[in-house]
Formats: structure tokens, C-alpha cells, sequence
């Protein structure tokens, strides 16, 4: 770090900066997490100097054997953490895994059934403003009205109505688990490709603290920087009938050289979350959503579906009468850091938005449990009905002065 410092005092400056930001507030972007020292370490490692185009024994650069052996125990580990036939490490994110599987699976104008994007899906699912909804043809299902769960009436009526080559679930804001028994039956019935995009929960499947979507999905693809806590970047893990597809889709038709370092991080990550300490931390960060989201509940802030099974809540503000981008801006005022959501038949436009969305898996983290998750309910209580968007405003100051406290009871990387 001396040597960046003073070479680029103003790069190094907003390292130190960014630690300072994250150690100073409550992170509760659902998407978002602390991702060790050791996996930290694998990331700057001069692994990221290697080209390796292809894979482990058949490469098309010289001078691959110690990155063969980084690449091989990060499979090795995943298929063993999954209970997988088979995995590819090498997308660089989530969308270029997703867009892997489209590769994969589908031809241009083909058809694909996915959780729309304003109920819960993602931008890679479909969506007019991504390849996906450009190349592709896409119908998407919504939620229920009346539960606010995945409506899998309405995703076997479209399935059965446009018989779409791949029927994808898993999305952003789903706080609920997935029936993925009742998704295997409805690709069944159809003869769809069943696709779980696995981005969110991964992570608290790893940890065994929800089902596995691995022994019913042909392949479920994932990011590896959420609540699984690794280095920002992607995966995918498949049935051996599909491994070869899969494995040409992300190189070549998708990516160049894989980045060597991301999936050294990649392995570390995977062993870290085969341990015990792991799999508390993934029970935790279900509890202590569970509990925010019941705080939040009874403060007359309502969690869409009821509440949560998994590690974010999704939280409708028209009760209290504040916008989701109100809100946002009141809570980071007071150092909370959380995101705007649209809620399911949101009358708001998107970047106006009728909710937020909280996640638990920094908080968790950083070792907080259910007794600062109630504080913490009362806190985003307090900023969204009460404060503002002015940082100095009494009830941001008075705030902040509760997130202080406890973000020195439980540090961000402690020193
Ligand atoms: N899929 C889902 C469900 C996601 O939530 C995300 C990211 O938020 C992605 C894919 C894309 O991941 P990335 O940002 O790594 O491309």
C-alpha cells in the first residue's frame, strides 16, 4: 500500500476513503457484503497477469500450470460445496454467467419465461434494455396479488401457452424460497430447460441455511459477491449432460481470458464456506432478516409477502407515506445505506419507487444478531417517517449517532 500511496496518493486516497465509508455506516444493501482479508488477497495477487484462454490441461497460452491448479481446486471445491456434476468458474459476473446460459441453451428469437423484472426479476432476465430482451423472446410471470409470492399458476398457464425453451426463476427482490420442485414439474410438462438464476440466496444455500435449487435445475447460474461472500464475479454449475454446452458458451462465444485471480478468490471463497463458522453466519443472516423485517412490520413499515425466508426484506412504504427515493436519501443522510425498490404493481415510476430493500448479509457479517436488528429497525423507522435528506438535520444527526455506536460495537474489518 506504500508503494501506491506515494506513487497515486489520489487512487490510494479513496481506498482509505471507501473503508472509512464502509466502516462508518450500516450497510444493508441486500446485494452487497464484506468479503474477507484472504479473499482480498487472492484478488490482488499477480495471478491477474495470466493469460489462460480454455481450461485446466487444454489452454491456448504457455505458462498455465500454476493457474491450472488454482482453476482446478475452484471447481473441485464448488462441485463439492453444490453437490454439482459439474462447474465453471470462469464468468467474470452474473450477467456474463447469464449470458452464458443463453448461449448455451437458446438461438436468437428463441423463447424464455422469467420472473418480470417490476415483480422481482432482473435486467438479464428479459428485460427490453439487455441482450436478453433484444435477442431473445421473452414472457415473463409476476407474483401473486394476493400473496405477493411467485404466481406459479401463472408461470404454468404462460409455460404451457408459449412453450419457451428455458422457464429461468430466481431473481433480485424475492424474499421468499422457490418451489423448484413445482418449476422441475412445469419444465417438465413443457419440455423446458429449467434455469435458476441463484445470484441472491447462493450464498445461504452454501451455507445450508435454505434448499438447494442443484439437484432439480439443469443449471443455476450465480454471482459470487452476495451473500456467498467471495470476489465480485460469477459461476455456474450444471448437469454433466450439459457441461460441454456450458463450457464453450462462457469460452469462447461469451469470454476471452479468464480472470486468473478472480477465480483463485473464487477458490478461497468456496473453502471458506464449507466451514462450520460459515454455515452459522448463513443461519444468522436468515434470523436477523427475519427479525429486521418484523420490527420494520410492527413499526408500520409492512414487508411485501409478510415477511422473509431468505436474507432481504422488501418493504412498502405507502403505509408511512414516504417514497422509496426519499427514503433512500433520509437513511443515507443518517449513514444507512439501503436502496429504492419497486414494490409488485408499484404506482411509482422505478426511479421514484414505493419501497426499499434491506439485506442482512454485512451486518451479519460484521457479527451483529437479532438484538442490533431491532435497533436497526428503529433506526430506518426513525430516518424514513422523521428525518431528511439534510445530513445535519437533528433527526440525521441524532441517528447517526446510534449507527456510530454500533458500527464501533461490531466494526466493518476490524483493525
Ligand atoms: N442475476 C441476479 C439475480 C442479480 O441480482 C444480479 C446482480 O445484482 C445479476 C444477475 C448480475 O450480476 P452482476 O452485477 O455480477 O453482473
Amino acid at each position: 500500500f506504500d508503494a501506491l500511496s506515494s506513487f497515486d496518493p489520489e487512487i490510494s486516497g479513496i481506498l482509505l476513503s471507501e473503508l472509512d465509508r464502509i466502516r462508518s455506516g450500516l450497510q444493508l444493501i441486500a446485494s452487497e457484503n464484506l468479503s474477507s482479508p484472504r479473499v482480498l488477497t487472492a484478488l490482488g495477487s499477480t495471478l491477474s497477469n495470466k493469460y489462460a484462454e480454455g481450461y485446466p490441461g487444454r489452454r491456448y497460452y504457455g505458462g498455465c500450470s500454476e493457474v491450472d491448479k488454482a482453476e482446478e481446486l475452484a471447481i473441485a471445491r464448488c462441485r463439492e460445496l453444490f453437490g454439482a456434476e459439474h462447474a465453471n468458474v470462469q464468468p467474470h459476473s452474473g450477467a456474463s454467467a447469464n449470458q452464458a446460459v443463453y448461449g448455451a441453451f437458446l438461438n436468437p428469437g428463441e423463447t424464455i419465461l422469467a420472473m418480470s423484472l417490476p415483480h422481482g426479476g432482473h435486467l438479464t432476465h428479459g428485460t427490453k434494455v439487455s441482450f436478453s430482451g433484444k435477442w431473445f423472446d421473452a414472457v415473463h410471470y409476476g407474483v401473486d396479488p394476493e400473496t405477493e409470492d411467485i404466481d406459479y399458476d401463472e408461470m404454468e398457464r404462460l409455460a404451457k401457452e408459449h412453450r419457451p425453451k428455458v422457464i429461468l426463476s430466481g431473481g433480485s427482490a424475492i424474499p421468499r424460497l422457490i418451489d423448484f420442485e413445482r418449476i422441475r414439474a412445469i419444465c417438465d410438462e413443457v419440455g423446458a430447460i429449467m434455469w435458476v438464476d441463484a445470484a441472491h440466496f447462493i450464498g445461504l444455500v452454501a451455507g445450508q441455511a435454505i434448499p438447494s435449487p442443484v439437484p432439480h435445475a439443469d443449471v443455476v447460474s450465480f454471482t459470487t459477491h452476495k451473500v456467498l461472500r467471495g470476489p465480485r464475479s460469477g459461476a455456474l454449475v450444471c448437469k454433466e449432460e450439459h457441461a460441454k454446452a456450458i463450457d464453450k458458451a462462457v469460452f469462447p462465444m461469451m469470454q476471452g481470458g479468464p480472470q486468473m485471480h478472480t477465480v483463485a478468490a473464487k477458490a478461497v471463497n468456496f473453502k471458506e464456506c464449507a466451514t462450520p463458522e460459515y454455515q452459522r453466519y448463513a443461519a444468522e443472516v436468515v434470523e436477523n432478516a427475519k427479525v429486521l423485517a418484523q420490527g420494520l412490520a410492527e413499526r408500520g413499515i409492512r414487508p411485501t409477502t409478510g415477511g422473509t425466508d431468505t436474507h432481504l426484506a422488501l418493504l412498502d412504504l405507502q403505509g408511512v407515506g414516504v417514497t422509496g427515493v426519499d427514503a433512500e436519501a433520509r437513511c443515507d443522510a443518517a449513514g444507512i445505506v439501503l436502496n429504492k425498490n419497486a414494490i409488485p404493481n408499484d404506482p411509482q415510476k422505478p426511479s421514484v419507487a414505493s419501497g426499499i430493500r434491506v439485506g442482512t448479509p454485512c451486518l451479519t457479517t460484521q457479527g451483529m444478531g437479532t438484538e442490533q436488528m431491532t435497533t436497526v429497525a428503529e433506526l430506518i423507522h426513525t430516518a424514513v417517517t422523521k428525518g431528511d435528506a439534510d445530513p445535519e438535520h437533528e433527526v440525521s444527526r441524532q441517528v447517526r449517532g446510534t449507527v456510530t455506536e454500533l458500527v464501533e460495537a461490531f466494526p466493518a474489518y476490524p483493525r
